[in-house]
């Protein structure tokens, strides 16, 4: 046996690194498995973190627990890492109607939300840019996780501190060896999987209800325009830098794969034309599987027949504000310090041979 370690991980999205993180500053062994985020989410994601969300207008589920925590763990990332991660900056979204922004307006007053959302923005500066909307609002506390300046970064600091190795993992070659797992030259405690939405093809963890959504996105450059904040106007227009914008995205459950299509890319063109009236350049355009399950809430476990298998997964569209509090929650289980919270318990799902 060549390396002995606590847990192996296999995937190194944005959920296998910052779990490794944890678990590394706790003082365990772990040794990384990635073939190099070959159609990984985490490289498509524009890592928006967006505190009020939906048609009803409410508080992104635990928000008020997740964001401070996110925000210490990328600042400590950031640290390591010696890039920026967590770039903060408040989105302004728009409102068709006056029904839209009254509700908007009266939440804003109330208790909670007044924090995260205000119902004053002066777009004036953005005459002849942007579409003129009924009204604007802008949501506080925002901002914009650079998930894959940060998955790469942390690949490279992983390959150079020797844990990480860029091969597919081979489910055949798991041997059990008493309570411990063999992995051709690994022995460790636990296999950990972290494979976003290739978790499907897991024969560990098939039978878990996946609902993948594959997403598509463009990179554009807008000339001679600096949005200082993120515009969400149909679609999302996120600057990235250099007068470059993300622009997304899109949903499809049917197509699971990471080919970007004609159709998605005539769908966000028709969106960004009716709101951005300047004149852009498609750069890049992008597709990639969302991890989903069809609770929509994260997946995480240990395998029902076999302990030494566990699953760290199902951020869905949210891994940048959902990862590293989850992946915190996680390793203390790991540990034997908590009881794993019942809504992100693998064991709400019924295991079927
Ligand atoms: C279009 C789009 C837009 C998004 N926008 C946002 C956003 O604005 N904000 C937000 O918070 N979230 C967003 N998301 C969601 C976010 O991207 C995901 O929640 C997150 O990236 C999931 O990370 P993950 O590590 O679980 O999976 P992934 O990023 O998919 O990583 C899984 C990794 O596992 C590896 N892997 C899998 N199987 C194997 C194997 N057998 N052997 C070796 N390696 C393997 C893959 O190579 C990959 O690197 C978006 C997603 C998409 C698709």
């Amino acid at each position: 046996m060549n390396k002995q370690v606590d847990y192996i991980i296999v995937g190194q999205g944005i959920a296998g690194s910052l779990l490794s993180h944890f678990l590394l500053k706790a003082g365990k062994h772990i040794h990384i498995i990635d073939k190099g985020h070959e159609g990984a989410a985490s490289r498509v994601a524009a890592g928006i973190i967006n505190p009020v969300t939906g048609r009803r207008i409410v508080k992104s589920w635990k928000i008020d627990e997740l964001l401070p925590f996110a925000a210490e763990t990328y600042q400590e990332l950031e640290h390591l890492l010696g890039i920026p991660v967590f770039i903060k900056k408040n989105i302004i979204r728009s409102f068709e109607n006056n029904k839209q922004f009254t509700d908007w307006s009266v939440k804003s007053g109330r208790e909670g939300m007044s924090q995260y959302m205000s119902d004053e923005y002066d777009a004036s500066q953005w005459k002849g840019i942007l579409d003129e909307p009924y009204a604007w609002g802008e949501i506080l506390r925002s901002g914009r996780v650079d998930v894959a300046g940060f998955v790469e970064a942390y690949r490279q600091y992983a390959l150079e501190k020797d844990f990480l190795n860029e091969v597919i993992f081979d489910y055949k070659a798991i041997e059990f060896t008493g309570d411990k797992i063999t992995y051709k030259n690994i022995q460790a405690d636990k296999i950990i999987f972290c494979e976003g939405w290739k978790s499907a093809a897991n024969p560990y963890f098939d039978y878990l209800p996946h609902e993948a959504a594959k997403g598509e996105v463009l990179i554009i450059r807008i000339p001679e325009v600096k949005f200082d904040k993120l515009v969400k106007m149909g679609v999302f227009i996120v600057p990235i830098g250099e007068e470059r914008y993300w622009v997304g995205s899109t949903y499809s459950w049917d197509d699971l794969d990471t080919i970007p299509t004609e159709k998605a890319k005539g769908n966000l063109v028709k969106r960004l034309k009716k709101a951005l009236k300047s004149p852009f350049e498609i750069l890049e355009h992008h597709a990639a599987v969302r991890p989903v399950f069809k609770d929509r809430r994260p997946m995480l476990g240990v395998h029902p027949e076999f302990p030494q298998l566990a699953i760290f997964n199902g951020m869905g569209t949210k891994g940048a504000s959902l990862t590293p509090f989850w992946a915190n929650h996680f390793t203390e289980f790991l540990l034997g310090n908590l009881e794993l919270n019942k809504e992100v318990d693998i064991r709400r799902i019924s295991f079927v041979v």
